[in-house]
């Protein structure tokens, strides 16, 4: 811990000593303690600090300074080596909307801004020489648990959004919930309803890249039911097939346990088979088929990404990989070049290779005899961008301008498509002399080759 704190990045050092000098306490509290006690290198470094925001700006007046937070108590110093977060101590006014304190109130109690915070875990403070912990922090750590700072119903019922961020804290830091808190966030889940997508959003995909993630979903599964209802079918829905040993819920479960702990990743695999529930088939032989669960799939992610307000890029990409995530991979380096000439993106496709293999991981054994195919996609990607082939109109080494005397409008894209069609499947060199001797037999209509697989779901 001490290793940690020695590690203070020189800014919050210097901030620290001027409060000091200045006759005012300080403290560094929430997070950075939390980990710094977990032998964590902190991500940031909150001050707290006695001194009203009007005495903060007048210790640091040779600075710029922030003050857009002042009303909070916040004053941001932006020193050349980087901004520094400064916080009057606080007590919370009334909360009457389980969201926010209708007024803050500034407190000359380290005791009582402690008091205000979620977790025991985050109500420490580190004073420069010793860790401030009235509420049993540290053995909460070691206990590795989450634990409501004060009675938990009450402090969910202040604000809500307490009870998201205590299974996210759960998730990432691998740690169980206290009985109390445990019981209170899961009867209080509906207070989620008055919390603000983006404040849910924030917290949900930290918590969906924990290592926890999986078994905090399986075991609070409720509490996600509040804003994704549509996984609430997910659960118990018996796939009944040969290459599948879990029902949909675990299925989706273990493929995110699997898969990198990235947003965009760990979000799409909890949404890839979200489609399923609603096209579920038992043929004759009492075997389960889901139709169209891609394309189902794909149309409840989005709507999923638009009430959690994610950015159209975020949304676009979960979406485009929830609908595609059944990729038929096949051996061959065309099959490789046909995908990243649909999806557009070397990065969208690589991607897609991580939702396929988490998905494989996650079925029965039967299923990972995929899993070679996908070495193979990799390896021969990595060929593909090493080698500069080409898979993309703009890679052509005829432009369209090359051929105008063949084509024109709607026309030239279609021709310029066909070349691209058989330079992928390695008919044609990507050279400009045998691709313009191809574009004259195919404008005559001598050599046309069957429509070009340019918008085709499966290469
Ligand atoms: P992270 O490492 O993710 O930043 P953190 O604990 O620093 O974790 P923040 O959201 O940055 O989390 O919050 C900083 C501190 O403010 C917390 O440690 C906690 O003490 C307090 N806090 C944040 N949100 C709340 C809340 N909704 N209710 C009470 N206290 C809160
Ligand atoms: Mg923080």
């Amino acid at each position: 811990m001490k290793r940690v704190f020695s590690q203070l990045p020189q800014e919050t050092a210097l901030a620290l000593k001027l409060l000091h000098e200045a006759g005012h306490e300080a403290v560094l509290v929430g997070g950075c303690v939390r980990d710094a006690c977990m032998g964590i290198p902190p991500h940031d470094w909150d001050i707290a600090t006695s001194a009203l925001p009007q005495e903060t700006a007048r210790v640091f007046s040779a600075w710029p300074l922030q003050r857009s937070g002042e009303k909070h108590g916040t004053v941001t110093v932006l020193f050349s080596g980087g901004p520094v977060e400064i916080t009057t101590f606080r007590v919370d006014g009334v909360y009457e909307d389980h969201r926010r304190p209708s007024q803050v109130q500034f407190s000359q109690s380290l005791q009582q801004d402690l008091q205000r915070r979620d977790f025991t875990i985050n109500a420490m403070a580190w004073d420069g020489t010793s860790i401030l912990d009235p509420y049993g922090g540290r053995e909460d750590l070691r206990r590795k648990r989450i634990c409501c700072v004060g009675n938990p119903a009450v402090r969910f019922e202040e604000d809500g959004l307490r009870i998201l961020r205590a299974l996210r804290f759960a998730s990432v830091l691998s740690f169980s919930i206290e009985e109390e808190t445990a019981q209170a966030l899961l009867s209080q889940r509906n207070l989620l309803h008055s919390i603000a997508a983006e404040r849910i959003s924030q917290e949900f995909l930290k918590l969906l890249c924990g290592r926890g993630a999986a078994s905090v979903l399986r075991d609070y599964r409720p509490v996600f039911e509040v804003f994704l209802p549509e996984i609430r079918h997910m659960a118990g829905l018996d796939q009944r097939s040969p290459y599948h040993c879990y029902d949909v819920w675990e299925h989706t479960l273990h493929a995110l346990a699997c898969i990198p702990a990235e947003p965009d990743l760990r979000l799409a695999a909890l949404l890839h088979d979200i489609g399923k529930p609603l096209c579920c088939r038992i043929d004759e032989t009492g075997r389960g088929h889901f139709p169209g669960h891609q394309e189902l799939g794909a149309s409840v992610a989005e709507r999923v990404c638009r009430r959690l307000r994610l950015s159209r890029q975020m949304t676009a990409e979960i979406t485009t990989l929830v609908r595609c995530h059944d990729l038929s991979v096949v051996s061959g380096e065309a099959n490789v070049k046909r995908w990243l000439r649909r999806l557009g993106s070397v990065e969208l496709y690589r991607k897609l290779l991580e939702l396929n293999r988490a998905d494989t991981f996650a079925h029965a054994a039967p299923a990972f005899r995929r899993l070679p195919i996908l070495d193979e996609a990799e390896q021969n990607l990595a060929h593909i961008l090493n080698t500069g082939q080409c898979w993309s109109l703009h890679q052509l080494a005829v432009s369209g301008k090359d051929l105008r005397s063949f084509a024109h409008g709607p026309a030239l894209g279609r021709l310029m498509n066909r070349l691209l069609d058989s330079v992928i499947d390695g008919s044609c060199p990507n050279e400009r002399d045998p691709l313009l001797a191809l574009a004259a037999r195919l404008a005559v209509g001598t050599d046309a080759p069957a429509e070009s697989s340019g918008g085709n779901p499966c290469p």
